[in-house]
């Protein structure tokens, strides 16, 4: 009951009350007044009871009508809004049905047992379990045991912290499935604040996840790619110059080697046994670096044959030099691949940060330079940087540049030296040698055609020299100088060429020259760099009736063993053994044992570098076939040829 309807009650009951006693009072008195006797009195009493009645009656009939009907009204209203309150409360859980399932995300709420109060279609889609097979159970039917447990921890950690927390979860779902979710889950409060569960909201972020994981893969494989040889997995150049750039910016504290290692030979192998082959012995030569040289030193593989090496100088140049000697050691045993041993050694050049150089580019511009002078110093060796290696490594860049000028410029030209029976002394052939005359002067051929070797440039300088003999040798035919041969240096460089034969095509094909006249003479060294090669093309040579000679024969160490198979006219015994020979009991036997050797093997042998009566003397005597040197003639220009040369007829 209510304030209000207490007051009018109790004011109505008030009002009934006053009036009944004032009616019964005053009814009563006047019925007495009018009353004559009992009998009569009784009945106006029943009648003023009647009339009591059928009044508070009526009253009380019109009254309650009023206030029932009063009554009604508020009571229909009232359930009138009861019903559009119900109605909306249907429409209000509806929508929100509706919300929560169409949300692709998982929306959820446990009790605080774990077990589901609500698991939306978007979470049922997610993990493929229908929602009324979760509902009223925990996360072992979703997960599985490990995830579940995980997931268990981190939900009682939400609820006793009481806070709603975001975080990422890796989760395997009971059929092995991996998802990741972006989550946020929170407490579940009723109206006095009380915890009674969680609720959840998570994204499935798994395609993202795996996306950002592929990106980061490929990432991770264009860096590989970009920084690490993919042959022996040692770091590249591009790693390299990245690695000397932080170092050579922290001039103050650090202190370094810079090791530039090229093997030796290696085209050769690579010829000899093929590409394959060649790559396993580069990836041999990469364990080997990592053998000898301590963990911490930087090794990189920077391309072809050519490895650096990045070594802490804290420790003394002695410390260096044993590992310089224990790999060189180590290189000139065999490496053992596909069953046979294989011979290689390397060139090192060594430059100091921060001694010789201060920046990359000249730190490498110094081991290079350092590593050219071990290639000179007969290869299978070290040198450590010297300023004057920086010079040389100058002039070997603009002579490089100057010689392609010259070529063009017609600074080139060829000298001839006689050569001479030794018996006899009349001519039996001239050595073909180039000459520079440059703008600065003179350059002699030993000092350009080892960097026309080195740039490749020789290919082009050996054209130009066997065109030119051609041309000679035709020339001085028709004109009747012509006695015996000319003989033509061709480089290793040049004989290796892929292009070789059909350069030779050509020459012999615009000059019209005849083989026979041409002697082409091959170096030691450079049969010896790839012998089964060379015996083809030497044959093929021989063939199109090239003689062949081996110039500065003995110094190459020749194995007897091929010599005897080289389709060879001539041996040239190397100019150092006739120097002083008359005084040097050692060469003489050399020299003698050659001649007897060529004879034997039916090759003529030509002494070279005669400077004298005595020299001469001795080497007719020994058995010698022929001299070349400047006891009998210097090399002279093309056209003073006649003046020494008697015409034939
Ligand atoms: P080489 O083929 O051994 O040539 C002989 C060298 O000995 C020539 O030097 C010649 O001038 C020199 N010589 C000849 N007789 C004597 C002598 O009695 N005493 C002394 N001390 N030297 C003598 P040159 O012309 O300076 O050539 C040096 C080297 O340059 C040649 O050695 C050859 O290896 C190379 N060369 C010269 N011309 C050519 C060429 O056209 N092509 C190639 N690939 N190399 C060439
Ligand atoms: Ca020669
Ligand atoms: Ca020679």
């Amino acid at each position: 009951m209510n304030k209000q309807s207490f007051k009018h009650a109790f004011t109505l009951s008030m009002v009934y009350l006053i009036f009944g006693l004032a009616w019964i009072y005053f009814s009563d008195a006047l019925v007495a007044s009018i009353s004559p006797n009992n009998e009569q009195l009784t009945l106006l009493q029943t009648y003023k009871g009647w009339f009591f009645i059928v009044f508070t009656t009526i009253i009380l009939f019109i009254m309650s009508n009023r206030f029932f009907y009063k009554e009604f009204l508020i009571y229909s209203r009232h359930m009138e809004e009861q019903e559009v309150i119900q109605q909306q409360l249907i429409e209000k859980d509806l929508l929100l049905k509706t919300i929560i399932n169409s949300s692709p995300d998982a929306i959820f709420a446990k009790d605080l047992e774990g077990k589901y109060l609500l698991f939306n279609s978007g979470a049922s889609s997610i993990v493929d379990v229908p929602s009324d097979k979760i509902i009223g159970y925990s996360d072992e039917v979703i997960f599985s045991p490990e995830t579940a447990e995980k997931i268990r921890k981190k939900d009682i950690e939400i609820v006793a912290k009481g806070i709603i927390e975001s975080h990422e979860e890796e989760l395997t779902t009971a059929n092995g499935e991996q998802k990741n979710f972006w989550v946020t889950k929170g407490p579940l409060r009723n109206s006095e604040g009380d915890i009674f569960g969680l609720f959840g909201i998570s994204h499935d972020i798994t395609e993202r996840i795996s996306y950002e994981k592929t990106i980061l893969e490929n990432n991770e494989k264009f860096y590989r790619l970009a920084h690490l040889d993919p042959l022996t997995g040692l770091p590249n150049r591009l790693s390299m110059i990245e690695y000397l750039d932080t170092h050579t910016n922290q001039i103050d504290t650090a202190s370094f080697s810079l090791l530039f290692l090229d093997l030796d030979g290696f085209q050769q192998i690579n010829d000899s046994y093929g590409h394959r082959f060649g790559d396993k012995l580069l990836i041999e030569v990469a364990h080997l670096l990592q053998r000898i040289f301590p963990p911490e030193a930087y090794i990189v593989r920077t391309g072809g044959d050519e490895f650096l090496i990045i070594i802490n100088c804290h420790k003394n140049i002695s410390y260096l030099t044993s590992l310089l000697n224990r790999l060189t050691d180590s290189l000139n045993l065999p490496f053992h691949i596909d069953g046979i041993d294989i011979y290689t050694t390397a060139s090192i050049g060594s430059a100091n940060f921060p001694r010789d150089a201060k920046t990359t580019e000249e730190l490498l511009q110094c081991a290079d330079a350092a590593m050219y002078e071990a290639k000179k110093r007969g290869k299978n060796t070290y040198r450590f940087y010297n300023p004057t290696f920086t010079q040389k490594a100058l002039e070997r860049t603009t002579i490089s540049n100057k010689i392609k000028k010259a070529l063009q410029d017609n600074q080139l030209s060829l000298h001839y030296q006689p050569q001479i029976d030794a018996k006899t002394q009349s001519i039996i052939g001239y050595e073909a040698l180039i000459r520079w005359e440059s703008d600065e002067g003179f350059i002699p051929p030993s000092t350009f055609i080892p960097i026309c070797e080195e740039s490749g440039i020789i290919v082009n300088i050996g054209e130009f020299v066997l065109m030119e003999g051609c041309k000679t040798a035709m020339k001085w035919k028709s004109d009747g100088l012509l006695h015996g041969h000319i003989a033509i240096n061709v480089s290793a460089h040049q004989f290796i060429h892929p292009n070789f034969l059909s350069v030779i095509d050509n020459v012999i094909y615009t000059t019209e020259c005849d083989p026979t006249y041409i002697e082409l003479e091959i170096t030691e060294s450079s049969i010896l760099e790839n012998p089964e090669r060379m015996i083809a093309l030497l044959g093929v040579l021989k063939s199109k009736g090239f003689k062949i000679s081996i110039d500065d024969f003995g110094t190459g160490y020749s194995s007897l063993s091929y010599l005897k198979n080289l389709p060879v006219d001539k041996l040239k015994i190397d100019i150092s053994f006739i120097r002083n020979i008359t005084h040097e009991p050692k060469n003489q036997t050399i020299v003698k044992t050659i001649i007897s050797l060529a004879k034997g093997l039916g090759m003529e042998v030509l002494a070279e570098g005669v400077e004298t009566l005595e020299e001469y003397t001795f080497l007719r005597d020994s058995g010698i076939d022929s001299i070349q040197g400047f006891y009998f003639y210097k090399p002279i220009p093309f056209t003073e040829i006649q003046k020494i040369v008697v015409k034939s007829t």
